[in-house]
């Protein structure tokens, strides 16, 4: 389980969530939306290889990193 920080777009609340796989459906406990932002997730370092997504973004929205 890695604890991991989400930013809900809908209601702009901030809030930590423990989660296994980072394949979980994780919802606002504010406003019970599931449009949320993972903010911190695990390290993923790039090495300087030309990656727009890495570079954009530490996490993928989607959850592509495993
Ligand atoms: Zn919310």
């Amino acid at each position: 389980m890695i604890l991991h920080e989400f930013h809900c777009t809908q209601c702009g609340r901030q809030f930590e969530e423990m989660v296994s796989t980072g394949e979980e459906t994780v919802r606002c406990p504010a406003c019970d939306s599931e449009e949320v932002k993972r903010l911190l997730c695990a390290v993923k370092r790039t090495g300087g290889n030309a990656d727009p997504d890495a570079l954009g973004s530490a996490c993928a929205p989607s959850g592509g990193f495993s």
